[in-house]
């Protein structure tokens, strides 16, 4: 299934539900599933790696549902118009401590 399918099909099952239960919520089921993430990465366990991610997935779509924002084509900008170094340039920066002016 398409992301993009995926997403109309969330919003039409659950954007009222979710809309409701607001973002800050859904911000809490996110952190708990991160959590369940990490827990089945340290289990070396692929089949709870799936379930989790798709939880996650699930839940991020639900925040994206609520702002009507267009998931697919926000992934498509950030990350298929990027070069690979363009992507990765934001993430180890911090790590090699570079980034001295934002704290
Ligand atoms: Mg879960």
């Amino acid at each position: 299934m398409e992301l993009e399918r995926f997403q109309q099909e969330m919003a039409k099952r659950f954007a009222e539900f979710d809309r409701e239960s607001g973002p800050f919520f859904l911000m809490t089921v996110l952190t708990a599933e991160l959590g369940e993430l990490a827990e089945a990465v340290k289990n070396d366990d692929p089949t709870g790696v799936s379930e989790e991610l798709a939880d996650l997935i699930f839940t991020a779509v639900s925040i994206a549902n609520i702002y009507d924002l267009d998931i697919s084509n926000a992934l498509e900008e950030k990350y298929l118009n990027k070069t690979s170094k363009e992507i990765s340039k934001g993430w180890t920066e911090p790590y090699l401590g570079k980034r001295t002016d934002t704290l």
